[in-house]
């Protein structure tokens, strides 16, 4: 990027293309978007523009090209890699105002929405066709369709559903230099390279999704929770493992363990779980209402068989919404237990589950952090959760330690580094783990074919260093954040 015009300018023009009620300069309005969910990472954005259309995304797009600015599109700021963190003094560009379902096809199952739907409205609203939306992040009352687009996100049920790839069908896209695409086809069959692929899990990197046509799914038939309740989440894991090697499918299995299981009894997502087990797993079968009963009894009887105390199955809608309380609730509980929260977010292959689960405890214990585990334990997809203060030097020194350790671990047993909270500006360091320097350019020149310039959300997925990071926060670049 060349040098910058000066930023009155900048605002003045952004003021003129959308219009003042949708541009925030203010530094108390500012303060707000310093950072997404994962709060020791932070940068302050030099404006927030909110637009509600297409047409005004493309003139403010335009507007930081005029004045050789970066843009960051962003959702709701649930991410938790720092993904939407605007760098090198760039501009936010907000879709949460981009929130209308523009359109619902029952009979051939798709939606079209704007990005700033907000993942659980688009499956209450596809409720009177019988149709729901698969993918389910934990997050979805708050997070956004673009946002889950630019993560791949997951959730609980991706497990049998898949994640947010699996359910895009087309994207609107206004690429960096302004220019607006249309990629991918509701039938779900695009000619040429799937490109619908490339964007979806491209943490905006590749330009700012407008427009999404998702696939839906009918509702299932029938649906069985049951809670398996395990002296210690080691037991809970075998358990997983055991019930998959038997063939079932069941649409979700999620362990929470103890440390966990405290903080949400003692928080308003109370549940009633038992404090003194050691971890509590929560499984859930769907489909034809014949096959699912018998799923259930045969899921039952391995939970058991693996070293459960005992496994309750739901009784009603309204127990089962209890079961999932406890697991939804996990993270919001964890906010009385320390100012900051650190949710690492990597994937092993499942059979690993146990020995890796306590391999991570006693990183976390080695380095005298609070850890808890509350995890997507059918997809191998590990959240070793560390609450902490930020405020504290040594604390956070330990904390990225031992989230470095876990990364490591997780690579060294064959996983990979991110599930579905994506790399941002905390794991790009490490992407040196899972990649070549061959596999990153190729990457690179991915990138470069959408964004010659690297003006879209620059200084993300990449790594800066060269495996040079340090405990201390500056050394890794935090506060001065080289572009690409
Ligand atoms: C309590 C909690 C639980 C969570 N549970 C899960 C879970 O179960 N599964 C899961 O996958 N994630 C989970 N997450 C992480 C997060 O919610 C997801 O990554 C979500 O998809 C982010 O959506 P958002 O709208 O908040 O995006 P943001 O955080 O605003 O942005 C995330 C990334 O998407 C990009 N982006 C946003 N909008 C667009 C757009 N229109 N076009 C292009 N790029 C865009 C941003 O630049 C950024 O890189 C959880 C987070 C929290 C806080």
């Amino acid at each position: 990027m060349g040098p910058r015009s000066n930023s009155s300018s900048l605002e003045a023009c952004l003021r003129d293309v959308v219009g003042a009620d949708q541009v925030l300069t203010r530094l108390e309005e500012l303060f707000v978007y310093e950072a997404d969910g994962l709060t020791h990472h932070s940068a302050r954005p030099r404006a927030v523009v909110l637009p509600s259309t297409t047409e005004e995304v493309v003139r403010v797009v335009k507007a930081c090209r005029k004045h050789e600015v970066p843009f960051v599109p962003r959702g709701a700021g649930t991410g938790l890699s720092g993904g939407a963190l605007a760098l090198a003094d760039g501009v936010i560009i907000e879709c949460a105002r981009m929130n209308r379902i523009l359109r619902v096809e029952p009979g051939d199952r798709f939606a079209v929405v704007q990005p700033g739907v907000v993942n659980a409205d688009l499956s209450k609203a596809v409720l009177q066709h019988g149709l729901f939306y698969a993918p389910d992040p934990s997050s979805q009352q708050a997070c956004t369709l673009g946002g889950n687009v630019a993560e791949n996100s997951g959730g609980p049920h991706t497990l049998k559903y898949g994640t947010t790839t699996n359910h895009v069908l087309a994207l609107e896209l206004v690429l960096p230099d302004g220019n607006v695409v249309r990629l991918g086809s509701p039938t779900g069959w695009p000619a040429g390279y799937d490109l619908v692929g490339a964007v979806v899990g491209s943490e905006g990197t590749l330009g700012i999704v407008t427009e999404v046509t998702v696939r839906l799914a009918p509702i299932p038939e029938r649906t069985e929770t049951l809670l398996g309740i395990f002296p210690d989440v080691v037991s809970a894991c075998r358990a997983v493992g055991a019930i998959i090697r038997s063939g079932l499918v069941p649409a979700a299995m999620e362990i929470v363990d103890r440390r966990t299981i405290e903080a949400v009894e003692a928080s308003v997502y109370a549940a009633g779980l038992p404090t003194d087990a050691g971890a509590v797993l929560i499984m859930e079968l769907d489909g034809p209402d014949v096959a699912v009963g018998v799923q259930a009894e045969r899921t039952q009887a391995l939970a058991l068989a693996e070293g459960a105390n005992e496994v309750q199955v739901a009784r009603d809608e309204e127990e089962r919404q209890r079961f999932w309380r406890a697991r939804k609730g996990a993270f919001g509980a964890m906010g009385r237990l320390a100012p900051d929260l650190y949710v690492n977010d990597a994937v092993v292959p499942r059979r690993k589950l146990p020995e890796i689960l306590e391999a991570v405890c006693a990183i976390g214990d080695r380095h005298g952090l609070r850890l808890s585990n509350v995890f997507h334990a059918g997809d191998g997809n590990l959240h070793p959760n560390i609450s902490f203060d930020r405020r504290d030097a040594d604390e956070l020194a330990r904390v990225q330690k031992a989230g470095a350790e876990i990364l490591r671990l997780c690579v060294e047993a064959g996983g990979v580094i991110s599930g579905e909270h994506g790399i941002g500006t905390e794991k790009r360091d490490y992407m040196g783990l899972v990649f070549s320097d061959d596999d990153l350019d190729a990457m690179k020149k991915l990138r470069a074919a959408f964004d010659p310039t690297l003006t879209c959300n620059p200084g993300k997925l990449f790594p800066t260093t060269r495996f040079c990071f340090e405990a201390n926060p500056k050394a890794r670049g935090y506060d001065q954040v080289p572009l690409e």
